[in-house]
């Protein structure tokens, strides 16, 4: 369903914003009703998620706009305590919708599990008789957790890996068992653990080694998405600065950070404020999550880039991101957390491949924004005011005082929590 844009939306009052949601029909009465506990857990289901429980811990939930993705327009929920990371999404956003959006690509959801095998004698000769054995292990595997079959999902491939010790030095020999299961539209941590040790016994048959462990394996290399963008330089000049530079400066400034690892961290934190954002606002994983990414970074041998702008023929510029997605829109909290709920439903119910490329296209348009700020203006620029809004309340103002404060901040030489609480205590004088 296509709805009216939020015009304006960052200039409303919380108040205001929602009543435009409903307006617009994005949210339903049922909605509006959770919105008024803010979306919060109750104490019962805290307690029952966690151990120890004592309490919730709150993130402000917030909207990226301007997201087309595959012709499809998205408010993104996005959760954060960063200032500026959904400004920046919404920004780069709207530069990519003018020139037509977000295209993802996702060819499969598989998960990898391991089981981890020591003192297999003659592993070559195992490794065959483990691939004649696939069937059956494939059947124990979904004897273990047969529901998974029933969804169409389930195991859809064996592999084993050779680790020698000369490998890395003070390591034994590890004869490694992968299983690569199609676990439909849940992450599937659980059901894969299941798996792995339901074929653990067998395997010890098979190979006559020990087995040490089995479990996920969160480096999901067979479940990767990618997003795609195109944008000609008429909608990059900036302070100035002619389009065909800035888009030279930025596909520079992606080379930079391809080479650089120093610099490819801070690139890819960038990414990852929105990818984490959006995670987490739809109840999935944020460590696995982060864990695979990073990994995949690092696939060459040198940590790098997560991104990779270039210019096509057209002298338009390209930008691309692929990530390995682990992500679910069903099972762990997802089903339980109202605010994960509400994420899901604000995003039409998207399938876990749809919502892994919304996510994706969330850190493509946080790299774009960045980038596109570096290599012009500086990034410190866009960020003063919301800086100023973090110290205005850090002084302890509060309601209008804020506004009052963080305006008079922007204006000062110097910008520090001193001279914030010296305007606040001049301001309520
Ligand atoms: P669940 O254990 O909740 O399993 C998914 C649930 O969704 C199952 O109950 C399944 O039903 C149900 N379901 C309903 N519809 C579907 C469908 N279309 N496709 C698939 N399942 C469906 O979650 P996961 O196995 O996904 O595990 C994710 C959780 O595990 C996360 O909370 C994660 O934090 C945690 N975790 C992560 C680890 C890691 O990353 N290394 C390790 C351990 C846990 P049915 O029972 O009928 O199959």
């Amino acid at each position: 369903m296509t709805h009216a844009p939020l015009e304006k939306f960052y200039k409303k009052s919380l108040n205001e914003r929602i009543q435009n949601l409903i307006d617009t029909s994005r949210i339903d009465a049922e909605t509006v009703e959770q919105f008024k506990t803010s979306l919060l857990l109750s104490d019962d289901t805290a307690n029952h998620m966690i151990e120890n429980q004592i309490g919730t811990y709150q993130l402000p939930l917030g909207l990226g706009l301007n997201f087309v993705i595959n012709d499809q327009i998205y408010d993104v929920p996005m959760a954060t305590e960063e200032p500026s990371v959904i400004a920046a999404a919404s920004f780069g956003a709207k530069t990519i919708k003018a020139s037509g959006g977000f295209t993802t690509y996702q060819d499969q959801r598989l998960m990898v599990g391991q089981v981890a095998l020591r003192n297999v004698s003659d592993p070559h000769d195992k490794k065959e008789r483990v691939y004649e054995a696939r069937e059956r292990l494939i059947e124990l595997a979904h004897q273990a957790h047969p529901s998974i079959v029933r969804r169409g999902g389930g195991v859809k491939a064996i592999d084993v890996r050779l680790i020698d010790e000369n490998q890395v030095q003070g390591t034994p020999d590890f004869f490694i068992v992968h299983l690569l299961v199609d676990t439909s539209e849940a992450m599937g941590a659980n059901m894969v653990n299941t798996m792995v040790e339901a074929i653990k016994d067998e395997l010890e048959l098979i190979t006559g080694g020990d087995c040490l462990m089995g479990i996920l394996s969160n480096y999901a290399t067979e479940n990767t998405v990618t997003s795609t963008c195109i944008i000609p330089p008429t909608l990059l000049s900036r302070a100035e600065i002619p389009g065909e530079e800035v888009r030279d400066r930025i596909v520079e400034a992606n080379q930079f950070a391809i080479a650089d690892p120093y610099r490819a961290v801070t690139h890819n934190k960038g990414i990852m404020n929105g990818i984490d954002a959006v995670v987490l606002a739809t109840g999935n994983d944020t460590r696995a999550i982060a864990a695979g990414i990073h990994a995949f970074a690092s696939r060459s041998g040198q940590y790098r880039a997560l991104t990779n702008w270039y210019v096509d023929d057209q002298a338009n510029l390209v930008g691309t991101i692929t990530v390995p997605m682990a992500i679910g829109t069903v099972g762990g909290s997802i089903s339980i957390h109202p605010g994960a709920q509400f994420a899901h439903s604000m995003l039409n119910k998207p399938t876990a491949s749809e919502l892994a490329g919304i996510i994706a296209s969330v850190g493509l348009a946080q790299n774009f924004s960045a980038l596109r700020a570096l290599v012009t203006e500086g990034i410190q620029k866009g960020h003063m005011s919301l800086q100023a809004k973090s110290l205005a309340m850090v002084a302890g103002a509060k309601g209008k005082e804020i506004e009052a404060i963080t305006k008079q901040l922007k204006q000062e030489p110097l910008m520090n929590l001193a001279v914030a609480e010296k305007l606040l205590k001049a301001y309520r004088d």
